[in-house]
């Protein structure tokens, strides 16, 4: 094998390697928020045409590495058009620790009373997709009308209030009063029958009920 043509695969190999760990922690978390669509889009036609090029030279470095990295990339772009945002509701908001309990999630600007918080808020699972779902997931898990429904991130980061400023649903979060930007953005727990409740409320609003319990124990005992 000549030298070039070895410095060819080398590179194709270290091009295509560089992307499998960002596609490995997209698709694990389903979280594909820090990635540009502008920069994916532009990056995958690119590489499209290197691979175009590549054919028409039948360059095999070429063909091999932009024909891998651009089925990795069209793994992140459709994640990112299915769990990705879009510009608007999710610009609003920021995931980083809070003073109720661990992470919350707080607007980056005032949002107004009935703005969409955030946008894509849970996941209806079936019988078999819960068999699947790790471990780690299921506390975000919880039974609402007899459906199984996923919390999904950052909607999952959203923290309790007995005096709550938005309001839960399956596709969007939405505020029912105006949220300065700073504050934190929180909902009641109960009425959005978040799973696992049997806690002390740590929300420090003067109305606080003090203790939290969902409605599937307050019928258990
Ligand atoms: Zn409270």
């Amino acid at each position: 094998m000549p030298p070039v043509e070895i410095v060819g695969y080398c590179a194709a190999t270290l091009t295509t390697l560089a992307f499998v760990p960002q596609v490995t922690k997209s698709w694990r978390s389903r979280s594909v928020r820090d990635l540009s669509f502008l920069t994916l889009a532009t990056f995958s036609s690119g590489v499209f045409l290197w691979l175009v090029y590549g054919i028409v030279l039948r360059e095999i470095p070429i063909i091999a590495a932009n024909a891998v990295t651009l089925a990795l990339n069209v793994v992140l772009v459709s994640l990112k058009l299915r769990h990705g945002s879009l510009p608007g509701p999710r610009s609003a908001i920021v995931v980083k620790p809070s003073p109720i309990h661990g992470r919350g999630v707080f607007a980056t600007r005032p949002i107004e009373a009935g703005e969409i918080v955030i946008d894509g808020c849970r996941d209806v699972l079936s019988d078999e997709a819960l068999k699947d779902l790790p471990e780690d997931e299921r506390v975000f898990l919880s039974v609402i009308d007899g459906r199984n429904v996923l919390f999904k991130p950052p909607a999952r980061f959203v923290n309790h209030s007995c005096d709550p400023n938005a309001r839960g649903g399956d596709h969007h979060d939405v505020a029912i009063r105006r949220i300065e930007a700073g504050e934190e953005v929180t909902v009641d727990y109960v009425a959005e029958h978040v799973p696992g409740l049997n806690l002390r409320c740590n929300c420090r609003v003067p109305a606080c009920r003090g203790w939290l319990i969902g409605s599937d124990r307050a019928t258990d005992d």
